[in-house]
């Protein structure tokens, strides 16, 4: 039942008093609205009740906990206010109100956030906790104030009085949009060209400097938005928040938007291009929501790909329009893209669209891979179909049409259906409702050409008989728009082949969700013009090879020897493809072995061949090109363990002093580097001492892989030690631990023994957190020995029943079984490949 149903919530006056001290806060929330039925059901969650006034009058209430509830016999239906008082904890979950902790110049400090998304407003304050019981919100702020702190929320302040700051009335919102950030603050602000304020803000402890990227970024992101979208940013003003403990990486509450240090900060004059573009890329993701989920809501979390998908597309919209020397479809290509094709070629993964009413399964939703990265391609699928004209004029629609409202997936199609012929609704009916990919095989029969698709598993075992209306964006006219049987027969391609004057090509600027696999004749022909083909084809080529590899449909060495026609390719699109397939043999070589020999042979012929030409015809390299593939290489060449790059003196000259201060484009590699090959214990306390103290995001990231790279047991253990004081590894940061000392052969086995001893402390620890069943993930991609997946089973079997978990464990697992069984049946086979196969020198 939905608590909607019961009651319509039209404003809420909420008044919060905390005390940071004592870790406890005095609420009372009033609540004016309609009761629909004469029992009325409201949310609230580890609330202590103490009283509840119905229009004035005291009235009894009753609790349901496994509801999450507070409900009342009202006797009557109709307009009603509600007063409910409680106290409540401040916790340390990173949900509901919480506090951030750091240090200014030695002094401890904390500032309080909130953390609502999705179903923690209810531990805040008594509501009816839906996204489409919208209403407005009139807040009220008591605290512990100390001079020089200052509170910050959804819209502006309007006044302060006996110590309560109170805000002026939001326009009708959800409730998991409500925020208010408390506390030491320093901020940069500024107007966007039609008069909404910006501002960045970030605690003490961070350098000025550090705020002007953001603020420059998110002001020209929001004017963009605003012309893109035909529709006026809603709000006064629009805050970007900085919270040293948070749990995602960025929350869209509406005007008050909250990130991960990582994501909003950087040093303007040391951060590597990519952390650039990564942070560029999650301010206009939460820019993209003020719209595309705070002012048009989905009805129900079952639609949160209306959210994030949007989002997530649009991010890379509006960055490419704001940076386009930056290219950043690239980025989209190498990294959402392999994101999306990775996790949904897993047997059991969800749809993009799921029915949902659990709390702990509506968080598990939040799967960077499917809803995000697979839906942004979905977008991007139907933005290529239709056209960015017809999509900006039916987004136009959209607003108008349910500003301060919902909207479902059907009300999208709706307005983006009528400049278009297709019909969107059914074809996307299935992408959104159907989970998987299919892979179009394409063969020659006699002079006819024969397209089938099948749905596309990792696991060689798995099959499916799902069919998909496949747009087959194709070079040849004659095919149709869209692909919906299985078999498709191309007459006569001898002809069609000598009129084009290319090969047939599939999917040609890799926007549809699908992949090809070429017969090995078609595929000749294709490689055949690879001098003319353009980047990325070769790019979507490869990508698509190494994931057929991966289901066994060809074999490694096969791919091996099909990636030698990418040689003459150096853009950081195939190098990266390139390096991707290097790191998948990584897996297969293990150390100290002939074959890692052989790989690291090959690795540097690759890496001298890429040098090479970046030193003799930089003209042919873009500035980009060259930015980004350098750090690439020397991550490359640190694991081939390249003499200059193994050499310590290469990153100090002419004196070693101060870590930090390494150029950001090598810092990660030069730390890494002592620890793997010049490790000494003294070494390993100054980094691990280092990353306690220092507040440079990046820098610490840096920090953290060279430390989780030891290759000493001892330290590792030492590490592990350490993952339970939040003062030494924030909450935050924990999984990012976690899966790095999984990823490394030494360390595997250790993070897999603490993960199963500390299970149950995690569950209490980050357990309601909507991250939560990522732990899961992380095992999933990295445990690769018989041994681990049996004991994997063992120990995730009886968990199989808890809420939300038991999707995640069959992925995982799936994920595991496909790896360790790729291992045992190719490993002699790529160890023979590398050994005979002197790839570049060969083919060179
Ligand atoms: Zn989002």
């Amino acid at each position: 039942m939905h608590f909607a149903t019961t009651f319509k919530p039209q404003n809420y006056d909420l008044y919060f008093d905390l005390d940071r001290q004592q870790k406890h806060f005095f609420g009372k929330t009033t609540i004016t609205g309609l009761a629909l039925t004469e029992t009325v059901w409201l949310h609230q969650k580890k609330l202590q009740i103490t009283e509840v006034l119905v229009n004035g009058q005291p009235h009894a209430f009753d609790l349901d906990e496994t509801k999450d509830a507070l409900y009342l016999e009202l006797g009557f239906t109709g307009k009603v206010t509600l007063e409910i008082t409680y106290t409540a904890k401040l916790t340390d979950t990173m949900m509901g109100i919480y506090p951030s902790y750091y240090e200014l110049a030695g002094q401890k400090k904390q500032l309080i956030g909130t953390q609502f998304e999705t179903d923690a407003a209810r531990e805040a304050f008594v509501c009816v906790d839906e996204p489409d019981a919208k209403a407005t919100f009139d807040l009220a702020i008591k605290f512990d104030e100390q001079p020089g702190e200052q509170v910050l929320s959804n819209m502006p302040e309007k006044s302060v009085s006996a110590g309560v700051h109170y805000f002026e009335t939001t326009p009708k919102m959800s409730t998991y949009l409500v925020c208010f950030v408390l506390g030491e603050l320093q901020s940069k602000t500024t107007t966007t060209a039609s008069g909404i304020k910006v501002g960045v803000f970030s605690t003490k402890a961070h350098q000025p400097k550090e705020l002007d990227f953001a603020l420059d970024i998110a002001k020209r992101a929001l004017d963009f938005f605003e012309d893109y979208y035909q529709t006026p940013y809603p709000l006064p003003h629009s805050w970007q928040v900085a919270l040293p403990d948070f749990s995602a990486g960025a929350m869209e509450n509406w005007g008050i938007i909250t990130y991960r240090e990582a994501y909003l900060l950087l040093d303007p004059d040391n951060t590597t291009l990519e952390t650039k573009q990564r942070v560029a890329t999650v301010i206009a993701h939460e820019l993209a929501h003020q719209w595309f989920g705070d002012l048009v809501t989905m009805k129900w979390w079952d639609d949160l790909w209306l959210n994030e998908s949007f989002a997530n597309m649009m991010e890379y919209v509006c960055i490419d329009a704001l940076e386009p020397n930056w290219k950043i479809w690239q980025t989209f290509q190498s990294t959402e893209v392999p994101l999306a094709l990775n996790r949904d070629a897993l047997a059991g993964v969800q749809s993009i669209y799921t029915p949902v009413e659990d709390p702990a399964e509506i968080d598990a939703l939040f799967d960077s891979a499917i809803v995000y990265a697979k839906g942004a391609r979905m977008l991007v699928m139907v933005r290529a179909l239709i056209g960015d004209t017809a999509l900006r004029l039916g987004l136009k629609q959209y607003f108008a049409s349910h500003a301060y409202g919902n909207a479902t997936g059907a009300d999208l199609w709706q307005a983006l259906t009528q400049k278009t012929e297709l019909d969107l609704p059914k074809i996307m009916s299935t992408w959104l409702n159907c989970s998987g990919y299919p892979v179009v095989s394409v063969k020659k029969i006699g002079n006819d050409l024969l397209l089938e698709q099948r749905q596309f598993f990792t696991d060689p075992s798995v099959t499916s008989d799902q069919l998909w209306p496949i747009p087959l964006m194709s070079n040849y006219p004659e095919l149709p728009a869209l692909m919906t049987q299985k078999r498709l027969i191309l007459k006569d391609y001898t002809s069609l082949r000598q009129k084009h004057g290319s090969a047939l090509q599939l999917n040609v600027n890799n926007n549809a969700h699908f992949i090809v696999d070429y017969s090995p004749e078609l595929l000749g022909d294709l490689l055949k013009k690879s001098p003319q083909t353009d980047t990325l084809t070769r790019f979507s080529l490869l990508q698509a090879l190494v994931l057929l590899a991966q289901a066994q449909v060809i074999s490694l060495p096969q791919v091996l020897e099909l990636a030698a026609n990418f040689k003459n390719d150096h853009s950081q699109l195939v190098t990266r493809a390139l390096l991707q397939l290097l790191d998948l043999l990584k897996l297969f070589v293990g150390s100290d072995t002939t074959a890692h020999d052989d790989l690291c042979t090959l690795v540097v012929s690759f890496t001298s061949i890429l040098k090479a030409s970046l030193s003799q015809e930089p003209a042919s390299f873009s500035q980009l090109d060259q930015e980004l593939i350098q750090p690439l290489l020397l991550k490359t060449e640190l694991y081939a363990k390249v003499k200059q790059v193994v050499d310590e003196q290469l990153y100090f000259p002419p004196t070693k002093t101060d870590w930090a201060k390494l150029p950001a484009e090598i810092r990660g590699v030069a730390l890494k580097n002592m620890l793997v090959n010049h490790n000494s214990d003294a070494c390993f306390t100054e980094f691990f001492k280092e990353y306690q103290q220092s507040v440079d995001p990046s820098y610490k990231v840096d920090l953290r892989q060279a430390l989780t790279s030891s290759p000493k047991v001892a330290q590792l253990t030492e590490l592990l030690a350490n993952f339970k004081d939040p003062a030494v590894i924030k909450p935050q940061d924990l999984r990012a631990w976690l899966e790095e000392i999984l990823a490394n052969p030494v360390g595997q086995k250790l993070a897999w023994a603490w993960l199963k001893q500390n299970w149950t402390w995690l569950e209490e620890t980050v357990g309601g957190d909507m991250e939560f069943t990522t732990y899961i993930t992380v095992i999933g991609k990295t445990l690769s020995s018989p041994e681990l997946y049996a004991d994997f089973n063992t120990f995730f079997e009886p968990k199989l029943a808890e809420p939300g978990l038991a999707r995640e464990i069959n992925l995982a697992k799936h994920a595991i079984f496909a790896r360790v069984n790729l291992l045992k049946v190719q490993q002699s086979n790529v160890a023979q490949a590398l050994s005979s196969l002197a790839w570049y020198q060969k083919h060179s």
